[in-house]
């Protein structure tokens, strides 16, 4: 400097000072050391940055301040031996700011000295790269994962050429890289999707730039695999660029898991036809789609005859194996799309797409006849197939299922081999019998039944000779029902007896109950066929009077109904024998109804025949009747037996029968039946009548008996 001039010295000196402004304001980091590496000056971006201010380190290490655990030691080493050799080197280097926080710069340090006007030392400018770095170290972790990926991933270009792949994609697919490189994805079709698949596949990832889904995929060995897919489109900044990462697992062992899964829960193990579960819920769908296509559907219910025993004479293993000849040839005697599943144990239900016609259920039933060799014997099976049709059964799957099991139980009841079809109208009588049976049953338990009363009377003297119990139900909700309403329900069925014993018991209890208030009346009681025939009736009887000893069983009339024809005639006449030795009489009710009228005449110990109504009503009017009503009361009269008409509505009949000979009658010409509780006010009132005598005697029904 000595030898320049002041005015060089001053553009010099003007030159440094814009030199240490430049030191001042530049945002790289400036630091200048002496000879040993120590800090002599530092610029403010490298106190701003690293927090160090000058005064604090000025004579520390460089090293000792900036650098920490992970700056590398190698770079380190390198540094110093330049510094050592007093080299220009350059460097990156991690560095700690002094709150610990580590930074890269790019290090550019170089050495001056005397050669330079300053003391010897080195002078070092350093620009930060983290962002760099950082960045570098995001592309170095996308990349591991790219390679390292358990996934597949599959990147392609806006026109769907393959531009890369990971080593994944190739472990799954079988391609190598530079095998795939350029080609279109579809290289892996396996063919199993359609391209409508594909295009509303593509249409969503157009729409919102992604799509995840299962694919079937082909491996470069030709087998097939199921993976999940999901493709993701990534936007370029330049507008319309774009490519595609597509990233998918092998899902084929999942896959593959779950048919398992639902083999093991829908189909049957020994035969592999689908089982009660898959049957239900294939017959749910088919059911739908008949009724789109307005077409009906057949399910058939098979269970074989007597199967148990070819298990007990050739042992289970070859019942098996029996059983699984048999749903081979099943299936193959049935159209495809037609189901057939096992049910149980020997018993298969058979799903047709159609209301398949007779032929079709023989040539099943003919399928099961076909010969099978069981431990070198030829057997023959036959099986009871059970029907019903949809929509004539218009019921849910369960419910078809159940109808065709109940219709092969009627086949199974006709005996071996047989087809019974299920008749949904007898189903639908069936199911109200049984609810009213349980609410006749209720009926019973609540007290809800009670007895009417309608007297019978002499024709000839006018005198009430006993009265008719007949039942009512005090129902509930519908009032007063008449027996004809639920007797029927009520016939052989396991209420009969119940009820018939109970009829009996408040009949007798009535009895007892007129007498007791003075006055003695007799009672007809009507006994069911059934009742009559129960084992217990004569025994029945017998104990109840012998608990009444008090009682005159001349009192009670058993009215045995002739229409309801008595199985077993002998076994009648046993019991209504035992009965009259009991004292109790015996009416033949509804005569001439029945079939064997004339039979009953000879064979039944009877004390009364009662002609049926039904000839009663028109015998004025109808000559046909009125010869029945002749002939019956003729017989009867040959027979001995006194004779009451039924259905007597007016006096115009009492006279007509009273002319024919007939000896009692009941009808509403006389009185209605009645509560029990009218009828001694009744007996008394028609006592009255007939003792009544004067003008207005010949309106009065009762006198009008005495007068003719
Ligand atoms: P049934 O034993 O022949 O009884 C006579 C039926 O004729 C009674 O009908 C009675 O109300 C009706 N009747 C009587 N006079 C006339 C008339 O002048 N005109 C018309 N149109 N009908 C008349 P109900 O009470 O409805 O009984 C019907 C049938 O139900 C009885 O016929 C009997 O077979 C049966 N039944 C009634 N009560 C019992 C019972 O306690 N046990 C059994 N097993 N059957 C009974
Ligand atoms: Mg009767
Ligand atoms: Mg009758």
């Amino acid at each position: 400097m000595t030898d320049k001039s002041s005015n060089e010295q001053d553009i010099v000196g003007n030159q440094d000072s814009r030199l240490a402004l430049l030191a001042r304001y530049t945002p790289n980091m400036v630091m200048i050391t002496d000879e040993a590496g120590c800090f002599d000056w530092v610029n403010p971006s490298f106190e701003n940055y690293t927090g160090y201010m000058l005064q604090d380190i000025r004579g520390k290490r460089v090293g000792d301040v900036l650098f920490g655990d992970d700056t590398d030691p190698e770079t380190i080493k390198r540094i110093r031996q330049k510094l050592y050799e007093n080299e220009a080197f350059e460097a990156d280097l991690l560095q700690y700011t002094r709150s610990g926080s580590p930074y890269w710069v790019h290090s550019h340090c170089f050495p001056v000295g005397p050669e330079q006007g300053v003391k010897p030392g080195f002078i070092a400018i350093q620009n930060n790269i983290s962002d760099r770095k950082n960045s570098e170290r995001g592309l170095r972790i996308a990349a591991s994962v790219f390679d390292r990926s358990h996934e597949a991933i599959l990147i392609t270009d806006h026109n769907n050429r393959i531009l890369d792949v990971n080593p994944a994609f190739s472990r799954i697919t079988g391609y190598s890289r530079n095998e795939v490189l350029g080609l279109n994805p579809s290289i892996l079709s396996s063919g199993r999707h359609t391209p409508a698949y594909y295009r509303s596949m593509w249409h969503t990832i157009e729409r919102t730039d992604h799509w995840r889904g299962e694919i079937w995929n082909r491996r470069k060995n030709g087998e097939e695999y199921a993976e999940l897919l999901s493709i993701s489109r990534v936007h370029l900044d330049h507008p319309g660029q774009f490519y595609h990462v597509a990233a998918f697992s092998d899902i084929t062992a999942l896959k593959n898991h779950a048919k398992e899964l639902n083999r093991a829960a829908n189909y049957d193990v020994l035969t592999g036809l689908p089982n009660r579960q898959l049957l239900e819920e294939r017959l749910r769908a088919a059911r739908s789609h008949a009724d789109r296509l307005r077409r009906g559907l057949s399910i058939c219910y098979l269970d074989l005859d007597g199967f148990n025993t070819i298990n007990e004479r050739f042992g289970h293993a070859a019942g098996d194996e029996a059983l699984k000849t048999l749903a081979e040839r099943l299936t193959q005697t049935l159209r495809s799309g037609d189901i057939i599943a096992r049910i149980g144990g020997d018993e298969f239900a058979i799903l047709l797409h159609s209301n398949a016609s007779d032929h079709v259920f023989q040539r099943i039933l003919g399928t099961v006849g076909d010969t099978l060799t069981l431990a070198g014997e030829s057997i023959t099976l036959t099986g009871s197939l059970g029907v019903t049709h949809y929509p004539d059964d218009n019921s849910d799957a369960e419910g078809l299922i159940r109808h065709a099991d109940q219709a092969m139980y009627s086949a199974k009841e006709k005996g071996r081999n047989q087809i019974h079809f299920f008749d949904p109208r007898l189903d639908e009588h069936r199911r109200k019998r049984r609810s009213q049976l349980m609410d006749i049953d209720r009926a019973l338990e609540n007290e809800e039944l009670e007895l009417y009363f309608q007297p019978q009377v002499n024709l000839h003297d006018g005198t009430i000779t006993g009265y008719e119990a007949l039942i009512r139900w005090n129902h509930p909700e519908l009032g007063l029902v008449a027996p004809k309403s639920f007797l029927p329900a009520v016939e052989n069925s396991h209420l009969e007896v119940p009820m018939g014993q109970w009829v009996v018991k408040e009949a007798i209890h009535q009895l007892n109950h007129w007498r007791e208030a003075g006055t003695t009346l007799s009672v007809s009681i009507n006994i069911s066929a059934q009742h009559l025939m129960d084992r217990s009736f004569a025994d029945f009887i017998e104990t109840y009077l012998r608990l009444h000893p008090d009682l005159d069983p001349g009192l009670i009339t058993l009215e045995v109904l002739e229409s309801t024809a008595l199985e077993d005639t002998q076994r009648a006449s046993n019991v209504l024998s035992k009965c009259r030795c009991l004292g109790l009489q015996v009416a033949l009710d509804d005569f001439g109804t029945g079939f064997s009228s004339l039979t009953y005449l000879r064979t039944l110990p009877v004390d009364m025949i009662k002609i049926d109504q039904s000839f009663v009503f028109n015998m004025l009017e109808d000559a046909s009747d009125r010869a029945i009503v002749e002939s019956v009361i003729f017989l009867a009269q040959r027979f001995a037996h006194p004779v009451l008409a039924e259905g007597v509505e007016t006096m115009a009949h009492a006279d007509a029968l009273k002319h024919m000979g007939c000896n009692f009658v009941q009808g509403y010409g006389i009185a209605r039946p009645m509560p029990a509780g009218e009828v001694l006010d009744w007996t008394r009132q028609w006592q009255q009548l007939l003792d009544e005598e004067g003008p207005d005697a010949q309106h009065n029904p009762a006198s009008s008996f005495v007068q003719r």
